[in-house]
């Protein structure tokens, strides 16, 4: 096992153990297969959060399909959504007539996954839905309803497989809940 205690101090607890999640990558993917079968769907990662969770979900799912990544912008080193948002680099293929399903680290307020969402929808897919692997729905500024949905988690702000804090942490295979101190001394 690795040793990732070098971000012990930084971590108020462990949210989701690396066999949690594991488990439900598992099972999202097998839903995803079951749901996509004979549809070869397109699917779209979100940099850089998800890139994480994409590669383990897709070596989940059993049917064909094709990858690519979209690029937004964040909120740099804040843990607020700024509601404003960016593509920094864009889908490499048309979408048209492709079953396209985004693939997101966490869902928050919803802001940025309803500007890509209908950025995406006017290019014409057969259909667009989203995965996402954390869900806050407590904080949602706007209406969206994941299709996959790994984990509601409460209103903290998280770390890990993925997700950052000022471009760390996103090496650890867990996800744990940030100390306050860590984001409020800066
Ligand atoms: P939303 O637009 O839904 O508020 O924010 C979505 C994005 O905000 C996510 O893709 C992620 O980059 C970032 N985000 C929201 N909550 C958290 C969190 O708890 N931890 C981290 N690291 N990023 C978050």
């Amino acid at each position: 096992m690795a040793d990732f205690s070098f971000v012990e101090q930084d971590l108020a607890y462990v949210l989701l153990s690396e066999d949690d999640i594991k488990a439900k990558v598992r099972e999202l993917g097998e839903a995803i297969s079951r749901d996509y079968q004979g549809k070869r769907p397109m699917v779209v990662g979100i940099l850089k959060g998800s890139l994480v969770f994409m590669a383990d979900l897709i070596r989940s799912v059993t049917i064909p399909l094709s990858i690519d990544y979209v690029a937004i912008s964040s909120y740099g080193r804040s843990t607020d959504s700024s509601g404003v948002v960016r593509i920094i680099k864009d889908l490499d293929e048309p979408i048209e007539g492709r079953h396209v399903l985004v693939v997101e680290d966490i869902v928050d307020t919803g802001l940025t996954l309803r500007y890509l969402l209908d950025n995406l929808q006017s290019r014409g897919p057969a259909s667009l839905k989203v995965c996402t692997l954390l869900d806050k729905p407590s904080r949602r500024k706007v209406d969206i309803v994941p299709d996959y949905n790994g984990f509601e988690i409460p209103d903290e702000f998280v770390v890990g497989y993925g997700l950052d804090y000022a471009e760390n942490y996103r090496n650890m295979p867990f996800i744990g809940v940030l100390r306050r101190s860590v984001y409020e001394q800066e």
